[in-house]
Formats: structure tokens, sequence, C-alpha cells
């Protein structure tokens, strides 16, 4: 029996029981593929980053004896489709056997399910081994429950993992959750620890990808790219978080600051979403390190880091398949304004946004509240087609791929799900940035004001929401309070805040 196993790009996992050991009858196959680079327009550094990360995983797996066909994208017989692909190496090569492992794409995951069910081979699906909850775990949990909030599913995952539990069961430090302790601006000190950078330089593969016309956004230092993209980089990347940012993590985690992309984040998504590190490896390092030193690592710091993997990542991919297909199409707000210009450019007077898509354009990532505060939070006061916001989040950021980014950004940040992930939307008025970040007292625009031509426009744009959405929000518990001080503010000025809204919706690109 001669078999075909598919490694996906995302599914860089090293310590897979496929790879135990070489196997004479089983082929590994890889590719660079058209159907990959195109169906968004993806950051060059986030191509880069996979198609790098690919070519180390599969040397690794040749030098280690197993027999591995890897097609760049230029390769003769690649034919640019998956479909395709398989077909002709399994007639090529004889096979009688086809296995893959789980995507966490729908779109592949139906595709390789058609692919299947027409083959005249036996097929097999296999899990990808890397994360802490099955697929449809969390549909299983919410079964019958009203809400569906991280809180209680993160609760279980702790339990469920044994994870900063004590003796009795009870969680480490008295309490479940830490966040009211993680809400601290940012002042310069403690100062950003230097990052560890890889500066490679990639100028071949740009080449090659430009050279076959993939069409990509933002910009790459082509001699020194900085991101790690194997596993000995990604551990070195998980060490220096442990050593150096996870005394800071919680206490500045929804801190902004001008000119400080990272501040104290830890950079690991790529590395965890291209599975080349597995999250229970890096939830162990980071309670590890805690052990080793619980005088300068707190509890908080160290419960708010694991809460991301163990609790908000494990649940975002659990509501992607509890709510697939139907989560692309969902649109509750009713939103259909295009999405702003200046979300390529980043040329927008308005400080906040020019530095997080500023960033976004030049590193390929923003930390979770740049994403969701600043950028997303616009774009929802804006009134923008979640459409439209969905494309732009999952090709910029290195870690976009649809399982995270569809959640995140429909669900979480743009609360075209009616509220089914965030109990309200996330939305703020300029108050909140000028309360987590320096960037207001740079700005072209005053902070203080809600009405006339150098206000604030976050500020218009917030109130101006409340009111459009009055009937669908107002009856939402958690959002009395924002109602009750629309209704305090003099209808004069309300109908002024609404006109200016109404034009910064309608003008974006001239704010
Ligand atoms: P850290 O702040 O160091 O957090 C540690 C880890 O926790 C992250 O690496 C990540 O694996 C996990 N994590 C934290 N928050 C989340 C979350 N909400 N969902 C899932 N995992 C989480 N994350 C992606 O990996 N890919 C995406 O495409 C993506 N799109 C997003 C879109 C929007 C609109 C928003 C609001 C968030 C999105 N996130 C996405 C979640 C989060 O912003 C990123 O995981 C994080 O910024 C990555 O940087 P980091 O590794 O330095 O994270
Ligand atoms: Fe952003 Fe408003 Fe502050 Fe300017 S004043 S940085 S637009 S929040």
């Amino acid at each position: 029996m001669k078999t075909l196993r598919l490694i996906l790009g995302d599914q860089l996992n090293l310590g897979h029981s496929w790879y135990r050991q070489p196997d004479p009858d089983v082929i590994y196959f890889m590719a660079e593929m058209r159907q990959e680079t195109d169906y968004t327009r993806h950051h060059i550094q986030k191509v880069v980053a996979f198609f790098l990360g690919m070519r180390h995983f599969s040397q690794t797996l040749q030098a280690k004896g197993h027999y591995v066909i890897y097609w760049t994208l230029d390769q003769l017989e690649n034919q640019q489709d998956l479909t395709a692909n398989l077909q002709a190496l399994i007639q090529q090569h004889g096979i009688t056997k086809f296995e893959y492992q789980e995507p966490d794409e729908y779109r592949l995951d139906q595709q390789l399910k058609t692919f299947c069910q027409d083959l005249a081979i036996p097929s097999n699906c296999v899990s990808s081994e890397h994360f802490l909850s099955e697929r449809l775990e969390l549909a299983r949990f919410f079964e019958g429950k009203k809400q569906t909030i991280m809180e209680s599913f993160y609760r279980y995952m702790r339990k469920k993992h044994g994870l900063l539990l004590d003796a009795a069961g009870a969680p480490v430090g008295g309490q479940w959750n830490f966040d009211a302790d993680n809400r601290n601006k940012w002042k310069g000190d403690p100062a950003v620890p230097e990052l560890p950078v890889w500066n490679r330089d990639v100028t071949e593969l740009v080449d090659l990808i430009q050279a076959q016309g993939v069409k990509t956004i933002g910009r790459i230092d082509a001699q020194r790219f900085p991101w790690p993209v194997t596993r000995e980089e990604g551990l070195e990347l998980l060490d220096h978080f442990c050593n150096r940012l996870l005394p800071y993590f919680g206490s500045y985690q929804d801190a902004l600051a001008d000119d400080e992309p990272f501040l104290f984040h830890s950079r690991l998504s790529f590395m965890m979403n291209a599975k080349i590190l597995s999250p229970l490896e890096v939830i162990e390092a980071v309670i590890q390190a805690y052990h080793r030193d619980p005088e300068r690592i707190s509890i908080s710091q160290v419960e708010g880091f694991v809460r991301q993997i163990l609790g908000w990542r494990e649940y975002i991919r659990g509501m992607y398949w509890m709510r697939m297909p139907k989560m692309e199409q969902e649109n509750f707000l009713e939103h259909r304004q295009p999405l702003p210009e200046f979300y390529w450019s980043g040329q927008t007077k308005m400080n906040c946004l020019s530095q997080a898509i500023g960033q976004s354009l030049d590193q390929a990532y923003a930390h979770h509240i740049q994403r969701l505060m600043i950028t997303g939070n616009f774009a929802l006061l804006s009134l923008v087609e979640p459409q439209a916001v969905d494309d732009w989040y999952l090709g910029i950021y290195i870690d976009a791929l649809q399982w995270v980014e569809l959640p995140n950004t429909r669900g979480m940040s743009q609360y075209a799900d009616g509220g089914k992930i965030a109990t309200k939307p996330y939305i703020s008025s300029g108050n909140y940035i000028n309360k987590m970040s320096n960037h207001c007292s740079d700005c072209h625009y005053n902070v203080k004001k809600r009405t006339g031509d150098d206000a604030c426009p976050f500020n218009s744009l917030y109130w101006n929401f409340l009111e459009v959405h009055r009937p669908k929000l107002q009856n939402n518990r958690r959002m009395g309070m924002m109602y009750r001080l629309l209704d305090k503010i003099d209808p004069e000025e309300r109908n002024a805040i609404q006109q200016r809204a109404l034009h910064i919706i309608e003008h974006a690109d001239a704010y």
C-alpha cells in the first residue's frame, strides 16, 4: 500500500504522530499554490512567512528520513490548485491511500471532503494534534445554553487540563480571572526590551512571489525579514517572552503607545497558527517561568496570558466550527458603508488610526487592542460592511487565518453576529483611547471635543452609533448607562453631533 499524506501550510507540527518514524510506503506532499496566495490579498510578509516555514519544515522532515515532495510556486508540475495537484500525484505515484489532517479553515475542509468523496481509493482524515479542544467540543459544551460567553468555556478548559489549579482544584491565586488588574496605561516605564529579530535575506523568495504575479499588500525589507519561521526560532521567541515580557504582559495588555508596535505582547500567534509551536507547550513554558520566579512574575500576568490561549484561542476556534458557514454571512447591524481607503495606506490625520494601520502595513502585526479598539472600533462606528472589514483583517496580519480572523472580526469586533461572542458592541469614544494611550496628545484632533472641525471623529461617531442602533441595542442591559448618557445630551448638540458623524461616515478619507 502506498500512502499519500498532505501537509497544509499551517500544519507544520513536527510533534505530530505521523512523523514518529519514516515509512518507505508514505509520501508527504507540500505545495506553494496560487489557490492559497490568491483567496484574499495577503500581506507580503505573511506569504513569505508561510512559504519559509513550509520550506524549513519540509527540509527538517527530509533530514529525519521522510520522503517529501515539495512544490515551489514556480514548479512546472504545480497546477496551483490543491485538488488538481493531488489527483496528478495519486496517478503518477500509484497511490492506494490518501490521508490528511483536519484543516482549520472551512473552505479547505469542504474542498478536501469533496475531493475524498470522488476518490476511487480509500482516504482518512486525522487530527492535527494541535488544539486543546476538539473541533465540536465547544458546540457540545454550549448545547442547550442561552449564553455562549468565553468565561464559562475557559473555566471548563482550566479544569479539563488541570492548569493553574491548586491541589483542591481551586484556581491558583483564589480567582479564575484577573482581568480587572490588567488595565494600565503604559507611560514609557518599564522600557520595552529589545526584540529578538532574525533578519533573514528573503530577496529571492520575494522576487519569486512578484515574478509569479501574486498581488500582495504591505511593505517588506527583503534583506531583513524579522519574523521567526523555524521551531528553534519560535522557542527563542517563547523564551524571550517568558523571561523579559511576561512580568508586564497582563498589566499593559490593553495599553497603546505611539511607535511601540509590540509593547509586552508575545508575537507568538504566527508560530502557533502555523502549528510550529503547540499551545500547550507555550502555556506550560509560561507556567514554569512563573513557578521559577513568582517574585517577579505575578499570577495576574500568567493567568492573563493563559486565558488568551487556553480561553480565547480555543473558544474562537470552537465558535467558528459551531457557527460556520452562516457566520460568513452575518450582518446583524445591517452595515453597508465601504471601508475607507486609508486602511490600505495609513494616510489619515487621526493619529491612533495612522499608528495602527501604518504599523500593520510595515510589520504585518498589530496587537489585540489596536485591532479591536482602534481599527475595528472605527470601522464599526463608521457602519462599514462586515465583509469589507473581514477582507482587510484576513489579508493584513501575519497570523490571519479564517478560523481565528472571522469570529474575532465579525463576532467580537463588528458585532455582526448580534452578540454571540461579545455581550455588547466593542465601541468607544476618543476618551477610552486617550485613557489607554498617548496617541491623542500628538493628534490633529481634539479628543475633548464632540463637535467642530477639530473634534475627535471617534466622539461624534460613538454617540451617533448609539442613536442609529437604538432599536437594536437600547434594551441590552450592559448598554443602559450609555443610553442614559446619550439622553442627557442637549438635543441641539445631539443634532450637531449627528451631522458631524454623518459627514465623517460619508467622507472618512478626508479626516
Ligand atoms: P498576545 O497578546 O501575546 O496573546 C497571546 C496569544 O493569545 C496570541 O498569540 C493568540 O494566539 C492568543 N489570543 C489572544 N487573543 C485572542 C483572540 N481574541 N482570539 C484568538 N487567539 C487569541 N488572532 C489571530 O491569531 N489571527 C487573526 O487573524 C486574528 N484576527 C483578529 C481580528 C480582530 C478584529 C481582533 C480584535 C483580534 C484578532 N486576533 C487574531 C486576536 C489577537 O488580536 C491576536 O491573536 C494577537 O494580537 C496576536 O498577537 P500576539 O501573539 O502578540 O498576542
Ligand atoms: Fe484618535 Fe481622536 Fe485621539 Fe486623535 S484625538 S488619536 S482621532 S482618539
